[in-house]
């Protein structure tokens, strides 16, 4: 059974997330921090991105966190997948000053679990609730925690990504690496360049200003990296998002390379290697479902969220299956050999090992792939459950999948209905191997979506 998913006040998929000044300030933050303090005792590793208003949210979590009784480990700015690497087998917790690909007047916190993954929904919940009824348990002088500082901890993360890859692998590769002023800057061109990589960078300074692109590496923010890769003869360039759990690449033609596309290579590459199953959540294309089939491996759908991908992953490890990676179609791959959790260095590092093995251009790799089209749509709407709810009649006689809102399963084709766990929105997502099914299907959808609209805004309003 995959895991439901449950309804969140404050925190979104990803943990809490607001504007600086506004809805994230440090008075949020040391709640956060006393009402994780008072669910974990030990020691809590503290991590941050490079965000300007990282130190202050951060200071103001150290003291919740001590407050109630933890210890707690600060190891400075670093991709978000370092932290969670740390945090297993070392501390009871851990908490992640970042709002990953959000622009530079956002934060958040991301709580990790124990074992390194993030913080699962019941375990949120509860947090939550302490924060929402001001619920702590402070101790008293002689239990109050204390901070030590370990910057120098990432190197473990660094050598821990080593180890999964033959030394000097990449002897003279050339790879561009744009961490976009985020987490990332420090450790992934260490990585590549350890690896036996020419790792040429851009924006790889720590700027919580981000001067140089946006922490999404959206195409457009990548055009300065595209440039780079045909300008240096690369053989790709790696670009992240400002914790580093996501990477993107632009092949070496310079081209972007659609994010499903990217799973779908390096899940050939691994499937090839070894058989078993393959978790991702119902958003992602059909793409890597075909090649995963196609390599003999087996495909398993979550709800939409990187912490349901992880969470059945180690579910089904437990009862013995063998999981040979997890990932979302938006750049953030899990492997099971390293950790439980999106790494975005990781993904990086496999791609060079995947052009050294094949011999092959990574444009040649991506072209080789099937074809499909996925059109993506939003509806602002506050009323999107009453939406799915109405759409749920349109379409009950077709093939439905209720993982995560309303997925519509036809034979050559299927669109995906769902509301926005962060905006008050509805996303369509509809994805066939032909152009025109593709379309008609998203129109007839969203048709659909706009008659039930208007009918749940009329009861509304009766
Ligand atoms: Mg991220």
């Amino acid at each position: 059974m995959t895991a439901q998913k449950m309804e969140k006040a404050l925190f979104g998929t990803n943990g809490v997330r607001g504007v600086v000044g506004e809805d994230m300030t440090p008075a949020l933050s040391l709640k956060i921090g006393m009402a994780l303090g008072s669910e974990v005792r030990g020691t809590v590793a503290v991590g941050r991105d490079t965000r300007t208003s990282g130190e202050s949210l951060g200071a103001a979590l150290k003291a919740g966190l001590m407050a109630c009784g933890c210890d707690v480990l600060d190891v400075g700015i670093l991709p978000t997948p370092a932290l969670q690497f740390l945090v297993r087998g070392r501390c009871k917790g851990g908490a992640m000053i970042t709002a990953s690909h959000n622009p530079p007047q956002y934060n958040g916190v991301k709580v990790i679990a124990e074992d390194g993954t993030e913080m699962g929904d019941e375990d949120t919940v509860r947090i939550e609730q302490r924060i929402l009824h001001d619920r702590y348990t402070h101790v008293t002088w002689q239990q109050v925690g204390t901070e030590m500082r370990s910057p120098a901890l990432v190197e473990e993360y660094i050598r821990g990504i080593l180890q999964q890859f033959p030394a000097d692998m990449a002897r003279d590769l050339i790879v561009a690496v744009d961490p976009g002023s985020g987490a990332g800057a420090h450790t992934t061109p260490a990585i590549l360049s350890r690896l036996g990589c020419r790792a040429l960078t851009i924006n790889a300074t720590l700027d919580g200003t981000f001067p140089g692109r946006l922490p999404e590496p959206s195409p457009e923010g990548l055009k300065d990296l595209a440039a780079l890769v045909t300008a240096a003869k690369a053989a790709f360039g790696a670009a992240h998002d400002g914790d580093a759990d996501r990477t993107v690449f632009i092949d070496d033609q310079g081209r972007y390379v659609e994010e499903n596309k990217e799973f779908a290579l390096i899940a050939q590459s691994l499937c090839r290697e070894r058989k078993g199953i393959l978790v991702m959540p119902v958003s992602t294309s059909t793409l890597v479902e075909e090649i995963a089939r196609s390599c003999g491996c087996e495909v398993e759908y979550t709800p939409v969220g990187s912490i349901y991908v992880a969470r059945r992953m180690i579910e089904l490890q437990a009862q013995g299956a063998k999981v040979v990676m997890g990932g979302e179609g938006n750049g953030g791959l899990i492997y099971p050999r390293h950790q439980f959790c999106r790494d975005g260095a990781m993904t990086a590092a496999t791609m060079a090992w995947i052009l050294v093995a094949t011999g092959k251009p990574l444009s040649t790799l991506i072209d080789q792939l099937p074809q499909y089209t996925m059109i993506k749509e939003k509806i602002s709407t506050p009323y999107s459950h009453a939406v799915l709810k109405n759409l749920d009649a349109v379409f009950a006689e077709e093939r439905l999948d209720r993982t995560d809102g309303l997925k519509i399963i036809r034979d050559h084709a299927w669109a995906l209905v769902r509301a926005s766990g962060t905006e008050p929105l509805i996303r369509i997502m509809v994805e066939s191997n032909r152009r025109e099914i593709a379309e008609d299907l998203c129109r007839e959808v969203r048709e659909a979506v706009e008659t039930a609209l208007r009918s749940a805004e009329k009861s509304q309003s009766s």
